[in-house]
């Protein structure tokens, strides 16, 4: 007999697929320094996908990404409009 449906959760990939969330912790802790946000701005970026109805299980249903990958690199922003965070410059704007 098939399991149930669950409901999507607005949450990240630690809590709705642990052993995923482990595989990209791994993938960000990998990333070189200089392309990682520092770990106050990681979790302030996931603070805000937390609060986002645009979260579901872990990964943006804007751009598909899985949200633990995508707020760790600098270079990225949320894909939304306006985005609820930006590139990460460290103070510099060379956006
Ligand atoms: S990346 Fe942006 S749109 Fe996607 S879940 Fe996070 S805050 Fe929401």
């Amino acid at each position: 007999m098939a399991e149930p449906a669950r409901k999507p959760c607005r949450c990240l990939l630690a809590e709705s697929w642990p052993s995923l969330g482990e595989t990209v912790a791994a993938y960000v802790a990998a990333l070189p320094e200089e392309e990682r946000v520092p770990e106050a701005v990681y979790a302030a970026r996931l603070a805000l996908c937390l609060a986002c109805d645009r979260l579901r299980d872990g990964t943006c249903a804007l751009c598909g990404c899985y949200v633990e990958a995508r707020a760790a690199k600098r270079s990225l922003r949320c894909p939304g409009v306006p985005p609820r965070w930006d590139v990460e410059t460290g103070g510099r704007d060379d956006r």
